[in-house]
């Protein structure tokens, strides 16, 4: 079967040529999939029913399989894909009260960067996903959304992977997601653990996308030993690369920020952190530690929290908490946890 999100419109176009088709039945078919968020030839009604039978034997939408879905109280749903060799990868939906609808979604089954206090570090790397794999978990939510009269709003690469290891993919998926979803370049945030060359190379893209980067210490020595990147691309370069892509792209960037009780959540630590991004237009995302199985650090109090926030605002660095999401469920974006996938890498 010929996955019909892998098909460029001209793909599709030779394709339903050589069914013998008229040229208008691509836009037809593209209005159903990308804007009804149609699921299968049956409910394309405009199309003729011999037609819809022929197509349903050829084409299928997508090779993601739901392998297990929870929904939290909060609306959260978090969601374990099977792909088609078996790898196992998370995506989550999450609905906010102002009508935001926003997907976090995986770049890579596993993830090679080995940060020690990230579940999906601890299961280390399986594969890239394809750039079609990324798009479609954006896809899946975005068509169960329309079908309930509702629209995908924004997507967050923070699920499993490092998008800028698997960066030709990502590249690629992020013209999807706008081509196809109409989801805007400002809609889109991709996180990065700090690969230095590919900020470098991201800056010049000419897109509007966010940036997020994971820093999570202001010393080396600290950040090497929850972050092994850091050894290639230590604080300074990262900073560097970061101030480059801000005078190329006039975008504020994102540092996320978890805080570790005793750790990193020193007052100490906030001073630096705010020398370190002093000039920098940016904004702060603190989170409380996710505790997982594979490390002992645990999160910071909500006291040494704001204790924190209110040091870098005073020194004009906008900072704020990350609210989690799907508490119950586990689900915290980029903090993915799922017996079931560190049992099967
Ligand atoms: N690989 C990318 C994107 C996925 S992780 C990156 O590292 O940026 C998304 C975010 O969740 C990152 O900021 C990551 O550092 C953070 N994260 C991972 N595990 C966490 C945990 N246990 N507690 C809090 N944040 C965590
Ligand atoms: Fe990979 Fe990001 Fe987890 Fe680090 S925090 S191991 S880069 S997914």
């Amino acid at each position: 079967m010929i996955n019909l999100y892998q098909l460029s419109e001209s793909e599709l176009q030779d394709q339903l040529t050589t069914l013998g088709q008229p040229a208008f039945r691509v836009k037809q078919i593209i209005q159903w999939v990308y804007e009804k968020g149609a699921n299968s030839f049956e409910e394309m009604t405009n199309l003729p029913k011999s037609l819809r039978e022929t197509l349903s034997t050829q084409f299928c939408f997508g090779h993601l399989r739901i392998d297990m879905e929870q929904v939290s109280k909060d609306g959260t749903c978090k969601r374990l894909y099977r792909l088609q060799d078996n790898k196992l990868i998370e995506s989550v939906l999450m609905p906010y009260r102002d009508g935001r609808r926003t997907a976090c979604i995986s770049s890579q089954a596993g993830c090679a960067m080995g940060c020690k206090f990230c579940a999906t570090g601890q299961m280390g790397f399986a594969r890239h996903l394809s750039a079609e794999e990324i798009f479609e978990q954006a896809q899946r939510f975005s068509q169960e959304l329309q079908q309930e009269g509702e629209r995908l709003s924004n997507i967050v690469l923070m699920g499993m992977g490092e998008p800028f290891h698997n960066y030709d993919a990502v590249i690629e998926a992020i013209h999807l997601l706008k081509d196809r979803l109409g989801i805007g370049a400002r809609k889109i945030t991709v996180s990065t653990v700090g690969l230095v060359p590919k900020i470098r190379a991201f800056a010049k893209e000419g897109l509007q996308v966010k940036l997020a980067i994971s820093l999570h210490s202001t010393l080396d020595e600290e950040r090497t030993a929850i972050m092994p990147i850091n050894r290639k691309y230590p604080i300074s370069e990262l900073i560097d690369a970061c101030r480059q892509f801000v005078e190329a792209t006039n975008r504020r960037i994102t540092f996320e920020y978890a805080l570790i009780h005793g750790q990193n959540d020193t007052p100490e630590e906030a001073t630096r952190l705010r020398n370190l991004l002093q000039g920098l237009m940016c904004h702060v995302n603190v989170i409380p530690l996710n505790p997982t199985a594979g490390y002992d650090g645990s999160p910071s109090d909500p006291v040494r929290v704001q204790a924190f926030i209110d040091i870098l605002e005073r020194g004009g660095i906008p900072a704020t908490i990350r609210v989690r999401r799907g508490i119950d469920i586990d689900a915290g974006c980029g903090q993915l946890k799922s017996k079931k996938t560190a049992e099967q890498s």
